[in-house]
């Protein structure tokens, strides 16, 4: 499932190629394209000029010179490709949008899906996010963070500190991959209570959280499973750094004990039995 590295890459990929760009056409080829909850329909965006890709937690949109923009999730295997418009239709393609530029023919824009949970929609913007976004809160990256009051946060709830992490209410950007790696850092047990952590140790666990997704970032992103390819088509190269997630079994990099893994939600935990305590 693409994490905050993975969309922030594909975003900054979008940016460079497509801003400043006219839709010319824009087409829908699944019943589940559109996301049920979008407040106008896809024809909308046709003549709009890209303005901006713009993101907040893993929600990604197009501003347009328009009072909504054209919003995307990539769900767990949502992409998106810039490519010549004759290029032939994958098997996946949800969304093809033409874009004509002033000065080169035109290109196309399209949103693959192979396991359809990811979407379009065309909002409304508040203040510079759109409706579904708007109770997503900004991420480590954004200006508009404030560490204090997510420490604060989450020293008020008594939950385990990894469904604290994931909680994009609270911070947005971090999921299932990175929360495990960022707590391996921390060496904090991932089913800690957050009540029962000191004000020093969730200090240490933001600062992992940052470390780990920058690192992906610079990587661009991390392929764990054949889903997610940037822009280009190529996958990440994170996984490679991985010190704990999916390495259940394996000897710790820092102190050979063998990685344990169990049930979170309908997911899993990978941690340390012996460094993180
Ligand atoms: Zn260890």
């Amino acid at each position: 499932m693409p994490e905050l590295p993975e969309v922030e890459t594909v975003r900054a990929q979008l940016s460079s190629k497509i801003r400043g760009k006219k839709i010319k056409s824009a087409q829908k080829f699944h019943p589940r394209t559109m996301n049920p909850r979008t407040e106008h329909n896809l024809d909308a965006v046709i003549g709009a000029q890209i303005i901006e890709v713009r993101r907040r937690g893993k929600y990604m949109w197009f501003e347009l010179n328009r009072p909504f923009a054209l919003v995307a999730h990539l769900g767990m295997s949502g992409q998106f490709y810039v490519q010549p418009v004759k290029d032939p239709r994958q098997k996946h393609l949800r969304g093809l949008f033409e874009l004509k530029t002033a000065t080169s023919s035109p290109i196309s824009l399209r949103f693959l899906d192979q396991r359809t949970f990811g979407w379009l929609s065309v909002e409304q913007l508040h203040d510079g996010i759109p409706t579904s976004a708007l109770h997503i809160a900004p991420d480590q990256f954004d200006s508009r963070f404030n560490a204090q009051a997510v420490i604060e946060n989450y020293r008020r709830r008594r939950i385990q500190i990894k469904t604290a992490l994931l909680n994009q209410e609270i911070m947005s950007g971090v999921g299932n991959i990175y929360a495990d790696e960022a707590l391996w850092k921390a060496k904090i047990k991932p089913t800690k209570l957050t009540n029962k952590l000191s004000e020093k140790e969730l200090q240490k666990i933001l600062a992992a959280t940052k470390a780990v997704m920058s690192a992906a970032l610079k990587a661009g992103g991390t392929s764990f499973d054949t889903q997610y390819r940037n822009v280009n088509g190529e996958s990440g190269y994170f996984e490679r750094r991985l010190r704990v997630y999916g390495r259940d079994g394996l000897a710790c990099v820092r102190c050979r004990t063998k990685i344990k893994k169990i049930a979170f939600a309908n997911r899993h935990s990978h941690f340390c039995p012996k460094c993180q305590r």
